[in-house]
């Protein structure tokens, strides 16, 4: 009798008599993007209980930021502008706040307040000539991060100057996709991956036990993998995607705007960012576009658990101190 209980032991520590680990996912649109939600579970009921709870909760993350959505709290904010300040729900008074400080530590370089901008910067093929400079300048006078009043004890928010506005294109994608993750994990998933069109976080290991790897495109072409990189418990966000951009006089514009001069950046094609929360690493992503290659790494370098890889318009690649290539061929 003994011996058998010995026996099944260690059968069972071998895994023989545990369930097989299965990959679960959805592809879908959410925020404007693909989302790829990804739950690695030996149970598909937990795997898709979950997987669905992760999509209502970036859906609910949408309804709250979404400057689109004529009924959001961020619309409201917008419309009171110049006026009054509004009394908004803890998690965005605190999304804000985070956004703030960003801009401090990027010296203005990322700012939610960009937003003034967004009906002169067309990204989608549609503009044909550049905005005159007087449009511009008048656009960019109003972003300002210092501008937006927090007010803790009341949980308002107030922009200063009627005309601005606040968008939370470059951390909302990653704020969402740190809270599916969390959501995700507290209904059982200890393996998963959440990819919200490259802003991903991975979680655990694949269904094989294996470390998740994440390829980088080779910006000559980008169906070949140029690098892996192995992402243990980790977000790698990526920014410019290779559509999104115009070109004037041979130079390309990127959809990311430099909130000092008005005008989109120019230089770097695509910037990666790798580290623990994805909700940092969108908002770096956005603003080493701003600083440029030598300011972008030099500020990367002095964070700790923070890498990043830069692709320049020359094709260029540049890493941050501790970043090694797993280039396989
Ligand atoms: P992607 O859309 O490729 O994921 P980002 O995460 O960098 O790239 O987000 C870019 C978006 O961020 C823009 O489409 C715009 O909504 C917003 N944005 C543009 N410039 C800035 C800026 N300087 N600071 C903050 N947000 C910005
Ligand atoms: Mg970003």
């Amino acid at each position: 009798m003994k011996r058998l209980l010995i026996l099944m032991l260690i059968l069972s520590q071998s895994g023989l008599f545990a369930q097989q680990l299965e990959r679960h996912n959805k592809v879908l649109k959410l925020m404007g993007s693909r989302f790829e939600i990804t739950a690695i579970h030996e149970d598909s009921q937990v795997a898709w209980d979950a997987i669905n709870a992760g999509i209502a909760e970036i859906q609910r993350i949408e309804r709250l930021i979404s400057s689109w959505d004529p009924n959001s709290q961020t619309s409201e904010v917008i419309r009171q502008a110049g006026m009054a300040p509004v009394q908004v729900d803890q998690e965005l008074f605190d999304l804000i706040k985070r956004a703030i400080q960003i801009s401090k530590i990027t010296d203005g370089a990322f700012d939610i307040s960009y937003a003034s901008m967004d009906r002169i910067w067309k990204f989608d093929g549609s503009m044909k000539e550049m905005p005159d400079a007087e449009t511009v300048a008048l656009a960019a006078s109003r972003i300002d991060y210092h501008k937006i009043i927090l007010n803790e004890a009341e949980r308002t928010v107030l922009l200063k100057d009627k005309g601005m506005k606040i968008g939370f294109g470059a951390i909302g994608k990653g704020y969402a996709a740190q809270k599916a993750k969390e959501v995700m994990s507290s209904l059982g998933i200890k393996n998963g991956v959440v990819n919200a069109s490259g802003d991903l976080i991975a979680w655990g290991h694949d269904e094989r036990g294996q470390v998740f790897e994440v390829g980088i495109a080779d910006p000559k072409n980008i169906q070949q993998v140029l690098s892996w990189l192995q992402v243990e418990n980790t977000s790698v966000v990526t920014s410019g995607d290779y559509e999104r951009y115009v070109m004037f006089d041979n130079k390309r514009y990127a959809h990311i705007i430099d909130p000092r001069t008005g005008y989109p950046t120019t230089g770097i094609k695509s910037v990666t960012i790798i580290t623990a929360n994805p909700e940092l690493a969108d908002a770096l992503s956005t603003s080493v576009f701003v600083l440029g290659v030598d300011q972008g790494l030099e500020l990367v370098n002095q964070l700790p658990g923070v890498e990043c890889l830069i692709i320049t318009d020359q094709d260029q690649i540049k890493t941050s101190q501790n970043l090694t290539l797993n280039n396989k061929s």
